[in-house]
């Protein structure tokens, strides 16, 4: 998606004789490179608008290239799909919030059709792709995961350290994504208060520890003998 309006009723755009639709085609066609075809419905096309577009060096869909109409515009109805899958649920009322998630949604959906073509241009398997929902989840992780301790910066005092959630009954953390866990960032050690140590979560690892790494909320080795603290972050046993 290269460009948005917003529609806020009749006066969402300026009056033009061209009418609204080929007028919204005008506006949002700004945001296109030059020497680009511009696919759009059948109900904005008018002849002057095809006049304008052309003072633009943009190329509008005659109704003859109907089959090139159907595999582009389709396009617009998948990411309308893609979009519905998996929406962020939030209970509000306030419109500011719903278009803010909205693009929230619409961003993720976009980087990961960036990232579906990067995997067709790699050659990757279908079956080594990321699931929508997995991207979701593996961004959700990502950026939930910064430590409770807060990250100061000068003049921002009011910053307040998100409480972490208390479990009476020990239930260990998921396993980190892939790229929280080798991110090389920010993951310290700590030890914790407990009576038992706990399994240690390195692949192949039986022992137990009382260490864990305080960004990923996993238990690993950290002693004389054994450093599967390192092996887990940097990803070689
Ligand atoms: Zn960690
Ligand atoms: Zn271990």
């Amino acid at each position: 998606m290269l460009d948005f309006a917003i529609y806020e009723g009749a006066k969402t755009m300026f009056e033009s004789n061209l009418g609204l639709g080929p007028f919204v085609i005008l506006s949002l066609a700004k945001s296109i490179p030059p020497g680009s075809c511009v696919y759009h419905d059948r109900h904005f096309t008018t002849v002057p608008l095809i006049e304008e577009m052309e003072k633009l060096n943009l190329h509008s869909t005659a109704p003859k290239i109907v089959q090139n109409y159907n595999k582009f515009m389709g396009g617009v109805d998948v990411l309308d799909q893609q979009m519905e899958y998996y929406r962020t649920f939030l209970k509000t009322k306030k419109w500011t919030l719903k278009v803010l998630i909205h693009f929230l949604d619409l961003a993720l959906v976009n980087s990961w059709r960036l990232y579906n073509n990067d995997c067709v241009a790699n050659d990757l398997p279908r079956n080594k792709k990321m699931p929508l929902l997995d991207f979701r989840m593996d961004i959700a992780d990502t950026l939930s995961c910064t430590p409770d301790h807060p990250r100061r910066v000068e003049g921002d005092d009011d910053s307040v350290p998100v409480p972490r959630r208390e479990y009476k009954i020990y239930r260990p953390a998921n396993a980190p994504s892939a790229a929280k866990r080798y991110d090389g960032y920010e993951h310290y050690p700590i030890s914790d208060d407990i009576k038992a140590p706990r399994t240690c979560r390195m692949e192949n690892c039986e022992s137990r520890s009382k260490i864990k790494c305080e960004k990923c909320d996993v238990y690993l080795c950290l002693s004389r003998d054994k450093d599967c603290f390192k092996s887990y972050l940097i990803g070689s046993a």
